[in-house]
């Protein structure tokens, strides 16, 4: 019977990159994933020569130079840039906040003038530190863009009014007085040119490594936790517990792709963002952009969000303070699984980009192995 040293649970990024250094490292890994596919949240499927984002747009950026030259033995990058537009029932506005969106929402063309307007809209706020997105969105770009670009799209994203979510979510994004549409402020970004599937592939093509798809780790729990010495679990922390202190919040999303004949260009664009509460999706992604395809055809993806509830695909944490105390209370039981070590977006119930997967990844590496 072949012995593994390690299961990792969840072939996604996180669980790839630790199966991948183990494997280097000469330790014998198993990999399930309930899906029927490898690569979790960032699988691109090639259809006419088009990667397509299956779970929704990832543009690789990052800060850190030790993470991007580890990203790139697996992969070209392509030099991506992303920038996506807004549209506000029909007028079309630049992302992040910047020069160009001032230019277009006031007519303004200086800093000193959009600074001058925006600080004018914050007065509304007489100075108090913001609670909560909504006062964090106003104190950094003022109401107008506030009410066309935040307000509705934020509502949509999460399902709550701003006012009751965290301020954090918002200071993602940019704001800047130059006129630069460059969504991230990081040294590095780009788009890998072979899809990021091929990432993974590359990550779990070893001799040491065996990958099962279609393996529900709840189906044989007992057996897994039985039969290997240790676990590497990317899922839903509060589902491996069986949901026993509460069930933490989820935002999830759907997805409508659509293949269009004989159209080149849809939208000129990889990403728009409908910020009205009229369109029922949050945004449209033409897949062939990001990677500047020439293609006759095109791919769009309608992007919907909606409500988790048991079974849906989990995507985006909900770090409110109920779910940040509830997801503690899970650490602390997770502490009684020495076994069991939980890492990933889900496992850690965080909002993380790539390369902080990756890192954290190899955070784990280091603990582990050294
Ligand atoms: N956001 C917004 N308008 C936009 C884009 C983003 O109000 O056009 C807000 C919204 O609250 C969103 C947050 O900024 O949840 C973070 O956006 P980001 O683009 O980082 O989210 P992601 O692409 O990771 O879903």
């Amino acid at each position: 019977m072949d012995k593994f040293d390690y299961l990792v649970v969840g072939a996604g990024l996180f669980g790839s990159t630790f199966a991948y250094e183990a494997a280097q490292r000469g330790y014998r890994v198993k990999v399930i994933d309930k899906r029927a596919h490898i690569g979790g949240n960032i699988y691109t499927e090639r259809i006419g020569g088009i990667d397509v984002h299956r779970y929704g747009a990832h543009i690789f950026h990052t800060q850190n130079d030790v993470i991007w030259q580890y990203m790139n033995q697996f992969t070209e990058f392509n030099h991506f840039i992303n920038a996506p537009i807004a549209n506000y029932r029909g007028n079309l506005y630049n992302l992040p906040f910047n020069m160009n969106t001032f230019y277009q929402l006031w007519g303004i063309t200086s800093p000193a003038e959009a600074q001058a307007k925006i600080a004018e809209q914050r007065a509304e706020l007489a100075g108090k530190k913001p609670q909560n997105l909504e006062e964090q969105a106003i104190a950094l770009v003022g109401t107008d863009i506030y009410q066309r670009l935040i307000k509705s799209y934020t509502k949509k994203q999460w399902g709550k009014e701003p006012k009751d979510l965290p301020a954090f979510i918002i200071k993602r994004l940019p704001v800047r007085f130059t006129f630069d549409n460059n969504y991230f402020s990081d040294r590095y970004q780009g788009i890998p040119v072979a899809g990021y599937t091929a990432i993974v592939e590359k990550m779990l093509s070893s001799d040491r490594i065996v990958v099962e798809t279609n393996q529900d780790f709840f189906d044989n729990k007992a057996t897994y936790l039985r039969e290997y010495p240790k676990i590497i679990y990317s899922g839903m922390i509060d589902n491996y517990f069986d949901y026993q202190l509460g069930v933490l919040e989820y935002r999830s999303l759907e997805f409508e792709t659509t293949y269009l004949k004989n159209v080149a260009n849809y939208q000129g664009n990889a990403v728009v963002n409908f910020t009205d509460e009229e369109t029922p999706y949050t945004r449209i992604i033409e897949h062939k952009h990001f990677n500047f395809g020439q293609q006759p055809d095109t791919i769009i993806t309608k992007e919907y969000s909606k409500e988790w509830r048991q079974g849906d695909e989990a995507y985006y944490p909900v770090n409110d303070q109920k779910n940040t105390h509830l997801y503690k209370k899970y650490v602390k039981l997770a502490k009684g699984e020495p076994n069991v070590i939980f890492g990933g977006r889900l496992g850690t119930y965080q909002y993380l980009n790539m390369d902080q997967v990756v890192a954290n990844a190899l955070a784990l590496v280091k603990r582990e192995f050294n």
